[in-house]
């Protein structure tokens, strides 16, 4: 068994990037719990945060995670406060649960808190001695991962692959609680976009479908 800590900037991250592979760890008995930072809602002037976090509650369960930290940090606007402040709440959360596997946003994503979360995940997870974390994987999000310009030092180059061709469905069955968030396809975020993007990740490495990670690190002993 694993321990294994998703940290999203928003509810709807953790399905997007990661919701096929944590159907995969639960089915594995793995230890799942994840970390949400944001409210993802005090952008819009519509924003509704209680509602976004009992959906984000819904997926949880539809996943069958019961252990998720939901966190209130202004939706794109994590670069208003010290990142300081960011690392102290995912240190908080490693330093009581303890995970050996990390899931985070990629750190070139367009999106500014996913850009400060993956930058908080990494300076809470310096490898000292005795460390807990022994593999950081970053995910990618659709509508923001492939909207941020495409130089060489941006782009997203996955290497390693989950197949999830058994949880494809219910992964676009379980986002749909955030029906807020989806679009109509061609939108990315879409129904069809997401499984568009697992076929496509699929076909990288033989696989019906896939979700696609970059190994940041790996500590064996
Ligand atoms: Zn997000």
């Amino acid at each position: 068994m694993n321990k294994i800590l998703i940290i999203g900037a928003h509810p709807d991250d953790e399905i997007l990037g990661v919701g096929g592979t944590i159907l995969k760890h639960v089915k594995a008995g793995d230890q799942v719990k994840i970390l949400i930072l944001g409210d993802g809602e005090t952008a819009r002037e519509t924003g509704d945060i209680a509602k976004r976090q009992n959906q984000a509650q819904t997926a949880a369960m539809a996943l069958g995670v019961k252990d998720l930290i939901l966190e209130k940090l202004p939706d794109n606007q994590f670069d208003s406060m010290p990142l300081l402040e960011v690392v102290k709440k995912i240190e908080k959360v490693i330093s009581e649960f303890k995970p050996e596997i990390v899931y985070t946003h990629h750190g070139n994503d367009l999106n500014i808190d996913h850009q400060l979360t993956f930058q908080a995940v990494i300076t809470a997870c310096r490898p000292q001695p005795e460390f807990c974390v022994k593999k950081i994987l970053t995910f990618e999000t659709l509508s923001s991962t492939e909207w941020q310009n495409k130089t060489s030092d941006k782009i997203f180059l996955p290497n390693e692959y989950q197949d999830i061709s058994e949880f494809i469905d219910k992964k676009i069955e379980i986002l749909k609680n955030y029906q807020d968030e989806l679009r109509l396809y061609p939108h990315p975020r879409s129904a069809e976009g997401i499984k568009i993007l697992a076929q496509y990740r699929g076909l990288e490495v033989g696989f019906k479908y896939a979700e696609a990670f970059c190994l940041i690190r790996n500590i064996i002993n």
